[in-house]
């Protein structure tokens, strides 16, 4: 078999409703769709979520397809070291676009073998993948209802941006904790808005909510600041926006920095990678959560396939998903009891939906996700004990 055509479509969803978080405020969802064409017909689907879509899709186009024409997709390992090897000084924008390739790969493999993308992984070890409760910045009463809202759904974990206003914050999470109860885990994730001592004051003021972890106190360059916010809090600590790819992941289990690795397999470079990043985590003792770029329905997909051919992925996935208005999917995921349940059909075990894809495609609204409606000098408000 031979790959004989790449195919990419931008498409671009609403959210619900705006979403706040320290970095700005998210109105919508997007991704790059990838279709592998082959000489025996069978076609690999893949999605690159991402901000820089347009890059994303130039390096795809422009770069990736010269070498891709011609080869045999199931080599996989091979075609994804090759382009690591292409892209070596630029690496981290390049690995959105190996992993919209390698996941495209997968699920041609997949149907052409008559296997499950889990079962390239390395087989099962769930039918059934929990994902959290997301809940953004918002008045304590809002997020309280929300969250009631997601745990009368059967979700059993949710997660809270912070860092805005500490007050805010704290009186948030005490609103949802009393809502929802002790049972349900509550994680919180700062996206790197707290100086080191202000993380330290921050989160031993917030022990009394038995919080599961808190993500990337402190930005994402200061290992060794996240790793002084560790020792000096009981509170468990993940490293997010500094955890992007199996060498960063490496670096952050050498310090002993962090409890827990938020990975992105569109940002690692593909799912084996988040798969290997899972590997080396747990020879570390530690843990692995997937992150969300808000994905799409591809992408979401793939994820799932990690987690259930995974062993050291225990905490409900990250995802945008119930948050957003539509997907590209012809059967769009369910998730309204907190569990997805993983495809046993050959590949990713979904379709797209054309008429769908033509209408994301056409949705033209440009939001930059992290720069977008900032008021004031709120953002910085958390670094100033
Ligand atoms: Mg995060």
């Amino acid at each position: 078999m031979r790959i004989t055509k790449i195919d990419t479509t931008a498409v671009r969803t609403p959210m619900r409703e705006p979403l706040v978080w320290p970095g700005g405020t998210r109105h919508s969802a997007s991704g790059l769709l990838v279709q592998i064409q082959t000489d025996e017909g069978i076609v690999g689907l893949g999605e690159a979520p991402g901000p820089t879509l347009p890059t994303i899709q130039t390096i795809i186009e422009q770069e990736l397809t010269q070498f891709l024409i011609g080869q045999d997709p199931f080599r996989v390992e091979w075609l994804v070291h090759r382009m690591e090897e292409f892209s070596r000084n630029w690496s981290r924008i390049a690995n959105y676009a190996i992993a919209g390739i390698e996941i495209a790969l997968l699920d041609l493999k997949g149907k052409a073998l008559g296997v499950p993308v889990a079962e390239l992984l390395g087989g099962f070890s769930r039918d059934r993948v929990p994902v959290v409760g997301y809940l953004f910045i918002d008045t304590p009463e809002a997020n309280a209802d929300k969250a009631g809202a997601f745990v009368d759904a059967g979700y059993t974990e949710l997660k809270l941006k912070v860092g805005r206003d500490f007050e805010q914050d704290h009186d948030a999470i005490a609103a949802i904790r009393d809502r929802v109860g002790n049972d349900v885990k509550i994680r919180i994730d700062a996206n790197m808005i707290w100086s080191v001592p202000a993380a330290i004051k921050w989160i031993k003021g917030l022990e009394q909510f038995d919080l599961q972890y808190v993500e990337q106190p402190v930005p994402d360059f200061d290992i060794a600041g996240l790793a002084q916010v560790r020792r000096c809090v009981s509170t468990p600590i993940a490293a997010d926006e500094g955890c992007t790819d199996v060498r960063s992941a490496l670096e952050l289990l050498k310090a002993d920095a962090c409890d827990v690795l938020v990975v992105y397999p569109s940002e690692a470079g593909g799912l084996r990678k988040a798969h290997q990043i899972g590997a080396l985590a747990d020879a570390a003792g530690k843990w692995c959560v997937i992150g969300s770029w808000a994905e799409l329905g591809v992408a979401t997909m793939g994820n799932v396939h990690v987690v259930a051919a995974s062993s050291n992925y225990p905490f409900a996935s990250d995802t945008h998903y119930p948050l957003q208005e539509s997907d590209v999917l012809a059967e769009p995921l369910e998730m309204s009891d907190g569990l997805v349940e993983v495809p046993h059909a050959p590949g990713l075990g979904i379709e797209l939906d054309p008429e769908a894809v033509d209408r994301l495609a056409r949705y033209e609204v440009r939001e930059s996700v992290f720069y977008d409606d900032i008021q004031g000098e709120a953002p910085r408000v958390g670094q100033i004990l």
